[in-house]
């Protein structure tokens, strides 16, 4: 062989997502942004999804850098008809869909006496109503390609935590949404899973004032607060080769928080 040409056997190893469209949530920032930048670099084209297609502009740059096709889009996941809108208008521009990483979430903490409704709400209507709505728009593209969905749980939606019983409620939720539909795809081919992250460095953590950000960080075997490229690395494992046989599974990402 010659050696100055590139071995495609190492390139299919290295880009093993090469030829798949993804569709990621909440990618304008944080753990979204990394996941749609660990696509890219195995190889996908990805859909870049926030509020606003303007705060996406700097993850489709990133991703596009790393030689696959990228392009921003603008939808509040929660509300069903412009999702259901979106996820055709992708599956247009980009040939269809392979991969659902269902990433946008919010909080809106406060102890249950002091929750108001809207805030209830609301923290459900993003979290959890926002993944059943791409789930659901999805499904018939992601049958047709035997594809993957992961969605963004919490560890929280496991153990239940102080002051989030919206958010709490919501992570849990979408492991059940993730282990039903599961069962319901696992015949089509599809895999669905859910990764539910501990306590990671983002805008969503960066309201945690110093004394409680080390107190927390303290109560983590690893002993340390966990990087957004550490969930997206689980991410693209399972939507590439290492998730073939995995479904309806929750992989905690946290440190040994939850222990
Ligand atoms: P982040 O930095 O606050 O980013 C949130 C992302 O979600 C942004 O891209 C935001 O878009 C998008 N988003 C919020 N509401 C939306 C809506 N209604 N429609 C469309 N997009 C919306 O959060 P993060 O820390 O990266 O968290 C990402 C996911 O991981 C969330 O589901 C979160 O619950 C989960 N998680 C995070 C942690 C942690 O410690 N950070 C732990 C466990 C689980 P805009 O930029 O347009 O607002």
């Amino acid at each position: 062989m010659d050696a100055s040409q590139p071995n495609p056997a190492s390139i299919a190893a290295d880009r093993p997502l090469m030829g798949k469209v993804a569709l990621v949530t909440g990618a304008s920032r944080g753990i979204g942004r990394a996941v749609a930048l660990g696509l890219a670099q195995a190889g996908a084209a990805v859909a870049v999804v926030a509020t606003k297609a303007s705060g996406c502009a700097d993850t489709v740059e990133a991703c596009r850098a790393l030689g696959v096709k990228a392009d921003a889009f603008g939808v509040d996941v929660a509300d069903s008809n412009a999702v259901e809108a979106l996820v055709k208008e992708i599956a247009q521009a980009f040939g269809g869909l392979d991969i659902l990483v269902n990433n946008a979430g919010i909080t809106r903490d406060g102890l249950l006496l002091r929750m108001s409704e809207e805030d209830f709400d609301r923290v459900v209507d993003v979290n959890l109503k926002g993944t059943f709505n791409f789930v659901k728009s999805a499904s018939r593209l992601l049958m047709k390609s035997r594809g993957r969905i992961v969605n963004v749980s919490s560890v929280v939606g496991i153990t239940g935590n102080a002051g989030q019983v919206n958010y709490a409620a919501s992570k849990a939720g979408v492991i059940g949404l993730t282990r039903s539909v599961a069962k319901e795809l696992a015949g089509r081919g599809v895999t669905v899973n859910a990764v539910a992250p501990g306590y990671i460095e983002t805008d969503m953590t960066a309201a945690i004032d110093g004394a409680a950000a080390a107190k927390l960080a303290e109560a983590i075997p690893l002993g340390r607060i966990g990087k957004a490229g550490e969930i997206a690395a689980t991410v693209v494992f399972l939507a590439g080769p290492g998730g073939d046989y995995i479904t309806g599974q929750t992989l905690v990402v946290d440190g040994g928080l939850s222990l």
